[in-house]
């Protein structure tokens, strides 16, 4: 087998050996089928079992009460951010979005295209480097009907440790960080993200909406954009993304096998913590642009005292088998992305060329 490279991709991302390896294994002949699971009809019996079996592992994995529909839906988060305000909001109802960075900011500019949503909280003065440090911060105008919030800022790298404590629902894109914590589904009426970061490859949406806020917005929506149409049909109203839904399927099966959610959290904080020590030991040289609380799990991202050096330590850390270090476009900088996937020895190998390439140049 050719070497694995330590991959830090912001998404698509890593994913574990053994689903990869499973998914090569029953890629030309699926349990004796004689073709490939993507090759079959997505009405035989072989992708109907899959399709259910991943709704439910999503559903016990993530302990999603039954007054919840689980939803998977192509178009990524992006689709989401209409397709959310089009099924809550009717006309003249409202939401409030917090802008913490540039998908909380994509978010928003789609959702005022469709009903009254505002800007309850931003920090763009500061140039986005955290999240609201209470909720006194957030303005919440008389009939919101809900509150939204990216709980994982992918480009800044920034999170909610906690999510707001506002009486009113809580809609969340969890794109970069699902799966990755326990969610109190008491706080929320729908979160949503795209699966290719945390739960499996490119292709598909995952929405948990509480059923009672189904197909109340009192809209004559065209068929794919209606959530009720999905529900009814168990999101397979249209031909799934059965690729996808496949792989995602196994990837929560390995999450469970693993340890569950709980076990997640405490991966995610153990490689997170690796390499915020490491920009800590560097006395400044290395540096987060985001304030301390409200660093992200998953998206670790830092500055080196100037541009060539990060030119550097990117070609170098690729030379040594670790790619896709680079920060976003928009923002520069380096970024190390650690999802659900990423094994521990890729943290440490990053760690181990970021003290030497510190002791090299600083
Ligand atoms: N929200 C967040 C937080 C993201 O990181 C992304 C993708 N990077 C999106 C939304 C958009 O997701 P998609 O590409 O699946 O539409």
């Amino acid at each position: 087998m050719t070497a694995r490279l330590h991959n830090f991709c912001a998404g698509p991302c890593t994913l574990p050996v053994a689903v990869l390896e499973e998914v090569r294994d029953e890629l030309l002949d699926f349990n004796g089928l004689g073709m490939s699971i993507i090759e079959d009809s997505h009405r035989a019996p072989a992708y109907e079992a899959i399709h259910h079996g991943a709704v439910a592992s999503f559903r016990d994995l993530a302990e999603v009460p039954d007054d919840f529909v689980v939803l998977f839906l192509q178009g990524g988060a992006t689709l989401q951010f209409a397709q959310v305000p089009l099924n809550l909001l009717a006309d003249d109802e409202t939401a409030g979005y917090v802008n913490t960075g540039a998908w909380a900011t994509k978010a928003l500019s789609d959702a005022s295209r469709i009903a009254g949503a505002y800007e309850s909280w931003t920090d763009a003065e500061g140039g986005f480097s955290r999240v609201p440090s209470s909720d006194r911060e957030l303005e919440v105008r008389p009939g919101t009907r809900y509150i939204h919030v990216t709980s994982n800022e992918t480009i800044g790298g920034i999170r909610f440790p906690d999510f707001p404590d506002v009486d009113i629902p809580i809609v969340a894109d969890m794109s970069s960080d699902f799966l990755s914590r326990p969610i109190d589904w008491d706080r929320f009426d729908l979160v949503y993200g795209g699966a290719q970061k945390n739960l499996g490859p490119a292709g598909l949406g995952i929405v948990v909406a509480r059923r009672d806020r189904l197909g109340v917005h009192g809209r004559s929506l065209p068929s794919y954009l209606d959530y009720a149409v999905h529900e009814s049909a168990d999101s397979m109203a249209n031909t799934p993304p059965m690729f996808a839904i496949y792989v995602m399927g196994k990837m929560l099966t390995w999450m469970t096998e693993s340890g569950g959610l709980g076990e997640f959290e405490s991966r995610a904080t153990q490689r997170a913590s690796l390499i915020y020590g490491a920009i800590e030991a560097s006395d400044g040289w290395y540096r987060s642009p985001v304030e301390e609380s409200s660093r992200s799990l998953m998206n670790v991202v830092f500055r080196l005292p100037d541009e060539d050096l990060e030119k550097r330590f990117v070609a170098e850390a690729a030379e040594a088998g670790m790619v896709n270090l680079k920060g976003h476009r928009s923002v520069g900088g380096i970024r190390a992305s650690v999802y659900n996937a990423m094994p521990l020895e890729s943290v440490e190998a990053l760690v181990a060329f970021m003290a030497g390439f510190f002791a090299a140049n600083s």
